[in-house]
């Protein structure tokens, strides 16, 4: 049975912490850990979770789009677990968009992402596999990516004017799309 992990916030340690490399993938823990995050995000409306949200600092987190009442707008995507990832390329081309993140409630940030990437990870199966993912998918990913390496979206503002309540993205953002 998986569970659904408490998640932390922003200010506890860990999330400022570089995470280790996910050494035997087969390990019964990471599996389970892995299910308990996919439930955990699902719970959460979210879109992606990183180990490290959950206090587990290992290279691991869960890509998950699909439509939810924080992003009613995101792409519909199988759940995917990506270990060790790498982003082996990105486009010149840079897009803002808003993000939020689960350690950091009640507030939403227009963030410069790459629109375009090239990624590698280990799947949950041990298998390597290369991606190329662009717009929102990327976003999620780049987002994740940064949990990874102790940073938070908010690190990635070009300004605080770039900041948002919960309550403002809902009437501006999602009421005008
Ligand atoms: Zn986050």
């Amino acid at each position: 049975m998986s569970e659904l992990l408490p998640i932390i916030q922003l200010g506890n340690s860990i999330l400022r912490q570089k995470a280790s490399l996910v050494e035997n993938i087969n390990d019964e823990r990471i599996q389970k850990l892995i299910d308990d995050l996919m439930t955990t995000v699902a719970k959460a409306n979210g879109v992606g979770i990183a180990a490290p949200q959950v206090a587990q600092s290992c290279r691991l987190f869960i890509v998950a789009s699909r439509p939810n009442p924080r992003y009613p707008n995101a792409p519909e995507m199988e759940p995917t677990a990506m270990i060790n990832p790498k982003i082996v390329a990105h486009s010149t081309e840079v897009v803002k968009g808003w993000e939020g993140c689960l350690c950091v409630p009640g507030i939403r940030g227009l963030v410069p992402r790459y629109q375009e990437i090239e990624v590698e990870y280990t799947d949950r199966n041990g298998k390597l596999q290369k991606q190329e993912l662009t717009d929102f998918v990327a976003r999620i990913f780049q987002h994740e990516y940064d949990h990874l390496d102790g940073i938070v979206f908010l690190d990635r503002l070009e300004s605080t004017l770039d900041i948002i309540t919960e309550q403002e993205y809902q009437k501006q953002v999602i009421n005008n799309t």
